[in-house]
């Protein structure tokens, strides 16, 4: 499938699937919500670690939802170093019969308790066995990073490992979460160079729990402006305010990401719809 940067801005959602002890429809009311925003489409992560625990059937069952029910583009998430290939032939099958054509191709991070299977090392082998087995029948999106993988020992190394993944098929890209928008520009000045030229998208995660935040920031290894810091530390037991200073402060990311022309906005909601209507609101004329 060509890969071409696209005329307009787009704009889009992630979401994750209620834990297995809750009933799917929980979520529901949140994809109404969300689906009046009229986003260019939403994505479906699939459980942490990518384990092979059935969370991976509420994330095509969802994404199959957004696609037939809502009648929006939805994404799989396909992390696969718990899978086996027949596991993801299977998956792609079901995808298919769903008419869910775009999937999200990640390597996913070890679960405990759980051996990686061995058939897929890196998302770069998953994107190449898609390929292979079912041509351009899917578009597919590869996560990528501003500041480097965590595992990466630098920017540079992670972006060559990077170019390997677009050119085994990625049709298009979304970052991990960032909030200094400076490290977005280099990064995709230095991809650039490297010869990666597919539309990138922007992950952009509202912060409004300080707690959740430090854990994720430990996790992806972001950087934490300090002018943020200091909006954590006073706002941290006012929700209200947290919530509202969060939303500023990735509203004014999201305008400067704009008026630099980035390729498209990911929207990490967290699944909160009020949050992503407040943004929605602010920057639907900029899109
Ligand atoms: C937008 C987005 C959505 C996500 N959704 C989910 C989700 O739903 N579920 C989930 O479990 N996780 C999710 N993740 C997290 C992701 O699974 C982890 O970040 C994981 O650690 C790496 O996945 P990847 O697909 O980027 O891996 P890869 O592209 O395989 O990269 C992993 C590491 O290997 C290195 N590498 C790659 N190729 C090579 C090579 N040929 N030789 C040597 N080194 C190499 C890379 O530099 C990197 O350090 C998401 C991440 C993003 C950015």
């Amino acid at each position: 499938m060509p890969s071409s940067k696209p005329n307009r801005t787009i704009f889009s959602f992630e979401v994750f699937p209620p834990k297995r002890d809750m009933p799917l429809d929980t979520i529901y009311k949140t994809l109404d919500e969300l689906t009046d925003l009229e986003p260019d489409f939403i994505s479906v992560t699939c459980g942490a670690g990518g384990s092979s625990d059935g969370s991976n059937h509420r994330t095509i069952e969802l994404a199959a939802s957004i696609q037939n029910k809502y009648h929006r583009e939805g994404i799989a998430h396909l992390p696969c170093i718990n899978f086996t290939k027949d596991d993801v032939l299977d998956m792609l099958d079901e995808l298919d019969k769903n008419g869910v054509r775009k999937i999200l191709a990640l390597r996913g991070d070890r679960a405990e308790g759980i051996t990686p299977k061995q058939d897929f090392r890196y998302a770069s082998d998953l994107i190449a066995f898609i390929r292979d087995r079912s041509g351009s029948r899917f578009q597919i999106f590869a996560a990528c990073y501003p500041e480097g993988h965590i595992e990466a020992p630098n920017l540079d190394t992670d972006i060559r490992n990077l170019k390997q993944k677009v050119e085994a098929g990625t049709d298009r890209l979304i970052t991990q979460l960032f909030f200094d928008n400076e490290y977005f520009y280099e990064f995709m000045e230095k991809a650039d160079k490297a010869g990666i030229h597919v539309p990138v998208e922007a992950g952009i995660m509202p912060v409004t729990n300080k707690k959740q935040i430090e854990r994720m920031v430990t996790l992806c290894g972001a950087t934490l402006p300090r002018k943020f810091q200091r909006v954590l530390a006073k706002y941290e037991s006012k929700p209200e305010a947290l919530r509202d200073a969060g939303i500023a402060f990735a509203t004014e990311q999201i305008v400067d990401l704009l008026a630099h022309g980035v390729d498209g906005i990911h929207l990490y909601t967290m699944n909160n719809s009020f949050i992503a209507r407040r943004i929605s609101e602010t920057i639907s004329t900029l899109l």
